[in-house]
């Protein structure tokens, strides 16, 4: 993807703040922190998103991201680690080049990862399971 941001930082043709490099991603300092230490662990080929990263890599970034998020919490102390990664505008993703965000985070800091929980009804319920299940 020529016009792709963070295939010119994953490829080193845009320098960043760079964890942790291998064959198949970069790992680099998000330049608009959720949280002290807040990551992006980024492939080296393109993928718009989830569903277009090929299985084999999505199971590496996922150790990749056990592997960092380790090592981050460890290095700065911190009390928890959000694994979170966005997929479609809805979904709250602005750079369409598959990414996972490693969020250090620390008890009371107030960082946004949360929702209000709803309550599951029977309807909605049944409603999903006849449709995953058809
Ligand atoms: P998304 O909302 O797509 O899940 O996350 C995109 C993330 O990329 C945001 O947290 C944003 O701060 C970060 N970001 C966007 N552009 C750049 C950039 O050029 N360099 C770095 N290091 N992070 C970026
Ligand atoms: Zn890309």
């Amino acid at each position: 993807m020529d016009n792709c941001i963070f295939c010119k930082i994953a490829n080193g043709e845009i320098p960043s703040a760079t964890l942790y490099e291998d064959g198949d991603f970069r790992v680099i300092l998000d330049l608009g922190p959720a949280s002290k230490g807040h990551a992006l662990i980024l492939p080296k080929t393109h993928a718009a998103n989830l569903y277009e990263l090929p299985d084999e890599l999505a199971a590496k970034a996922m150790v990749l991201a056990k592997k960092m998020g380790a090592k981050l919490s460890g290095a700065l102390g911190s009390d928890g680690l959000n694994v979170v990664q966005n997929n479609g505008k809805a979904a709250g993703q602005t750079v369409f080049h598959f990414h996972i965000h490693l969020i250090p985070r620390n008890q009371g800091d107030g960082v946004g990862v949360s929702w209000t929980p709803g309550k599951l009804t029977d309807e909605v319920k049944e409603e999903i399971l006849s449709k995953i299940h058809a």
